[in-house]
């Protein structure tokens, strides 16, 4: 349980107050509407997963607009400017509609119920300020440590995607995130060969769901660990996957006890 905070009495939900649990006193609460309570009893709807987005919009004002307007439909938790501006827009405890279709490791469907939402003002083409990427690193703490999430769960929508979503992007550097213990990268000097079958296999030891065709999988795990490359499966794709199936196997670290 984190240490501080209120558990609101009458709905027994867990209210995270800015200046309290590592966010900053001037966090900016804007509730949106687009929100619900997270479906399944625990623990099928335990809080377990970190979803990474991009806005893709022109301002962090422009996609809070958006993110709180009841026709759009959409929200995600924490909405987190370039300067490093940050707006809460659903309670952690409560489930934002930014994932849609999609899994990760040992959950299929629904990955609203099982995720928090964070939205990182940027258009998808330009890196993401040093700002930006302390207030990330800062919630991300909060978060892993509040929910006791390991770090092979904190990913990208388009890890869970891989046929519809590509953010964060190619400019999100997990490497900076995953030398904090916040997120996973591959070690480098691995080795592999280019086999397919051996490929799908490690992509589901590493969380990507097999519900998607060869083509998306290898372009997910490329621009996540690999944005360089082009062209058909080969052995530095099977490299890093191996290493991560070997030290981050989704689910079986046996890290939530
Ligand atoms: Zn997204």
């Amino acid at each position: 349980m984190p240490a501080v905070g209120i558990l609101h009495p009458s709905v027994r939900l867990w209210v995270a107050e800015p200046g309290q649990d590592g966010l900053p006193a001037s966090m900016i609460r804007q509730p949106s509407p687009n929100q619900g309570a997270r479906r399944g009893a625990p623990p099928e709807a335990v809080i377990d997963t970190i979803i990474v987005h991009f806005t893709n919009m022109a301002t962090a004002e422009a996609a809070v607009e958006r993110l709180c307007c009841p026709e759009a439909g959409v929200s995600c938790h924490y909405v987190i400017a370039e300067d490093g501006r940050i707006w809460q827009l659903v309670e952690e405890t409560a489930r934002a509609h930014h994932a849609g279709l999609g899994g990760w490791g040992r959950i299929a469907e629904d990955m609203n119920s099982h995720s928090i939402g964070i939205e990182l003002a940027n258009r998808g083409d330009v890196p993401f300020p040093d700002p930006q990427m302390q207030m990330l690193e800062r919630v991300l703490c909060g978060l892993m440590n509040r929910w006791r999430i390991p770090p092979e769960r904190v990913i990208g929508h388009s890890d869970m995607a891989p046929d519809r979503k590509d953010d964060p992007g190619p400019r999100f550097d997990w490497r900076r995130l995953a030398r904090q213990g916040l997120a996973v990268w591959p070690d480098a000097r691995a080795s592999g060969d280019d086999d397919l079958a051996t490929f799908r296999e490690l992509t589901e030891a590493v969380g990507y769901r097999p519900d998607f065709s060869d083509e998306d999988v290898l372009r997910a795990v490329r621009l996540r660990f690999r944005p360089w490359a082009r062209g058909p499966l080969e052995a530095g794709d099977i490299a890093v996957l191996k290493d991560m199936a070997t030290r981050f196997p989704v689910d079986r670290r046996g890290v939530r006890t």
